[in-house]
């Protein structure tokens, strides 16, 4: 149906397109020609049978290190613009913040009908021996591929689902891990290979849902992040969570989803909750999920009525929640829409 529209490369910084600046790499500008010039370099085969493709880039490509809320909107919102105008999307985009933007994204730009793949590189294009080159070839080849109807994260030839995707490695070439989803597809030959019967595409219905709130009004930083340690005390929880501006907090608990014994504790987690804000928990294991009950250090989060996060990670969580809370629902209704699968993230 959209097989004749070209596919849209949105450039918003990372290593991908670094160069080097008097105090390290820093973020380039004019990708296109320099992707072009790359992509001159490949096997004339193999470039003839890439989608062709048109280039942007934001108004100021950053290292995605200085990412906000804010940062993952204006990308939501540019997809949104271009949605009608081409076969699919590549976003190009540092490293080290990519999964929180790949999972925000999943969940301003729901029921999506077409592929949204975000990658970037460990080394800049012009980098000798950089993988740069070779994850915007796979990535476009992904996103020319009609099976593919949600954002995916592509990286040293596999496609995960974005809102699954966490970066694991600092320096290797493979940086990405999906702990609790398999892989949504991989490069074989250069060609994109989809797997069936792993992608939204079953559930998708009707015209997209974009949910673009301004996450601008939530302030600086409404979701605070608690991972707990032994010795942790209520106390120092209480501070962040009795904090006005604090809307939302994820509590990184232990293993299946266990808590220090300490009543003080479930006090104050009680407390926020009532007041309305959204607290919810994950493992700090990377793997698997957690569930209240199975011990009695554990039950005590249900006590406090407490939201489970389920197998999410830690991005996907924290992403949702910042999203939720940008949404005017009322708490009840916010609270069962994180407990559900919006884009497969749980
Ligand atoms: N600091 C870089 C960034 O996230 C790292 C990278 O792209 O690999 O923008």
């Amino acid at each position: 149906m959209f097989a004749n529209l070209p596919v849209l490369i949105i450039y918003t910084g990372g290593t991908i397109g670094m160069v080097p600046g008097r105090f390290g790499l820093e973020p380039g500008t004019d990708f296109e020609p320099r992707l072009r010039d790359s992509l001159a370099s490949l096997p004339p085969a193999r470039r003839a049978s890439l989608p062709d493709f048109d280039v942007i880039e934001t108004d100021h490509p950053i290292d995605s290190s200085a990412a906000t809320p804010t940062e993952w909107q204006v990308i939501a919102s540019l997809l949104a613009t271009h949605y009608s105008k081409y076969r699919g999307f590549v976003v190009l985009h540092g490293t080290d913040t990519l999964a929180w933007t790949a999972s925000s994204l999943a969940y301003q730009l729901q029921g999506i009908d077409k592929p949204v793949v975000l990658s970037g590189a460990m080394a800049p294009l012009e980098s000798p021996g950089s993988d740069a080159l070779s994850n915007i070839e796979d990535a476009l080849r992904f996103s020319a591929d009609t099976a593919l109807q949600e954002v995916g994260l592509c990286f040293a030839g596999r496609l995960l689902r974005g809102v699954r995707s966490r970066k694991w490695s600092t320096h290797d070439a493979d940086a990405f891990i999906s702990p609790n989803y398999p892989v949504l597809g991989e490069i074989v030959e250069h060609q994109a290979i989809v797997y069936a019967n792993r992608g939204l595409d079953a559930l998708q219905r009707g015209a997209p849902r974009f949910e673009l709130p301004d996450y601008r009004g939530l302030g600086d930083s409404p979701v605070v992040r608690m991972t707990l340690w032994p010795g942790i005390s209520a106390d120092r929880i209480a501070r962040w969570l009795d904090d006005e501006t604090t809307k939302g907090a994820l509590l990184e608990v232990w293993g299946g989803g266990n808590i220090p014994d300490d009543p003080q504790l479930i006090g104050v987690l009680a407390k926020a909750v009532g007041e309305g804000k959204l607290v919810a928990a994950i493992s700090q294991c990377p793997e698997g999920s957690i569930a209240f009950g199975a011990y009695a250090a554990g039950n005590a989060l249900a006590e406090a009525d407490v939201v489970s996060g389920d197998g999410m990670t830690p991005e996907a969580t924290m992403t949702k929640m910042v999203h939720l809370l940008a949404l005017p629902l009322p708490d009840d209704q916010r609270r069962s829409r994180f407990s559900a699968s919006l884009v497969g993230e749980r």
